[in-house]
C-alpha cells in the first residue's frame, strides 16, 4: 500500500496544479445586451444575468471552480440577491456551479429531465450533493414576473439534449438559447442524451417565431447573436441535413458520410473550428437522420 502513496501524492499535486492553472487563466467578461440583461463569459456555457426590481435572475453557472469569480463579476453589476438560478440543460459546463449558488435565497429551476439526468449521473456517488439538483421543475413552460419584465422559459423537444429550455426576456428583448445554439460554430447535438438533428432545427424555428430584428440572442457558446445570424445558421443546418439525407437515400455508409467533405465544405471555414469538427458533425447528422 505504501508503494502507491508517492504516486497518489504526485497525481494529486498534478491535479491541483492543473486546476489552479485552469482557474487562473479564466477571467469573467461581461457584455451588456439591454437595459437589464447581461451575458457573462468565462469557461463553459454563456451565463445570462437579469437584474430585476428586487432580485437577480441567473441562467446557467459554468463550472464549480469558477463560482467565486462569477459571483464577484455579478457584484460589479448589482448587490441584489440571486432569487432564481435557471439551468438551460444538464451538461456540467452549465450546471457545475449549482450547489455553490443554491442557498436559502436562491432557487434552482429547470426542465424535469435536467433533474432526472443530474440525479442519474450521480447515482452511486457517495459525495453527491443534493443542492445541485433543481428544486422546481416543469414539463413544457414556466413564466416568471419581475416588475415590468416577463420571463418566459419553454422546453424544446429532443434538440441538444432531452431537457433543453430557452429563456426569453420579453421587455428587454433578449433570448437565451442555451446549447440549442452554438453561434458561428458547428453545434454539439448530444444524441446519447436525447438530442436530435430534427429537434435541433425545430428549436431554431420556434425561436425565430418569437424574436424580431432587434432581439439579442445569448447562445450557449459563442458571441452574442441576432435573428439574421440565426436564420443563416438554420439554413446551413437544413442544407447539410438534406445533403446527408440524400447520401443516406443513396445507401452511403457512416464511413462514407464521415469521409465526404463535400457535404459540409462550404461551411467548414467559419463553423468547423470549434469543439465540433466537420467529421464529427457529419457523423452526428448521419446517425441522427438514419435513426428516423
Ligand atoms: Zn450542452
Amino acid at each position: 500500500m505504501m508503494k502507491n502513496k508517492p504516486l497518489l501524492f504526485l497525481l494529486s499535486l498534478l491535479h491541483l496544479t492543473f486546476v489552479v492553472a485552469q482557474d487562473e487563466e479564466v477571467t469573467i467578461s461581461i457584455d451588456t445586451l439591454s437595459k437589464d440583461v447581461y451575458m457573462l463569459t468565462g469557461q463553459g456555457g454563456n451565463i445570462g444575468i437579469f437584474v430585476g426590481k428586487d432580485n437577480v435572475f441567473m441562467i446557467d453557472d459554468q463550472f464549480d471552480r469558477l463560482s467565486e469569480k462569477i459571483k464577484s463579476a455579478i457584484t460589479t453589476l448589482t448587490d441584489k440577491p440571486i432569487a432564481i438560478l435557471f439551468n438551460t440543460h444538464m451538461h456540467g459546463d452549465h450546471t457545475g456551479g449549482n450547489s455553490k449558488f443554491n442557498s436559502n435565497v436562491t432557487t434552482l429551476v429547470a426542465h424535469d429531465n435536467v433533474r432526472k439526468s443530474l440525479r442519474e449521473q450521480q447515482s452511486g456517488n457517495t459525495d453527491f450533493d443534493e443542492n445541485m439538483l433543481p428544486e422546481i421543475t416543469f414539463s413544457d413552460d414556466i413564466t416568471f414576473h419581475d416588475g415590468e419584465e416577463t420571463i418566459m422559459a419553454f422546453h424544446v423537444h429532443n434538440a441538444h439534449t432531452d431537457g433543453d429550455a430557452m429563456v426569453f426576456f420579453l421587455e428587454n428583448n433578449v433570448l437565451h438559447m442555451g446549447d440549442t445554439y452554438f453561434a458561428a460554430r458547428y453545434p454539439f447535438i448530444d444524441l446519447k442524451s436525447g438530442g436530435s438533428v430534427e429537434g435541433y432545427i425545430n428549436a431554431h424555428k420556434k425561436a425565430l417565431l418569437l424574436i424580431n430584428e432587434d432581439t439579442k440572442i445569448i447562445p450557449g457558446h459563442g458571441r452574442p447573436s441576432n435573428k439574421e445570424e440565426l436564420q443563416n445558421y438554420v439554413a446551413m443546418l437544413e442544407a447539410i441535413k438534406s445533403k446527408v439525407q440524400n447520401a443516406i437515400a443513396a445507401n452511403a455508409s457512416l464511413e462514407d458520410v464521415i469521409k465526404d467533405t463535400s457535404l459540409t465544405e462550404v461551411y467548414d471555414e467559419i463553423h468547423g473550428n470549434g469543439f465540433i469538427k466537420p467529421e464529427a458533425l457529419r457523423e452526428t447528422f448521419y446517425v441522427s437522420l438514419k435513426g428516423n
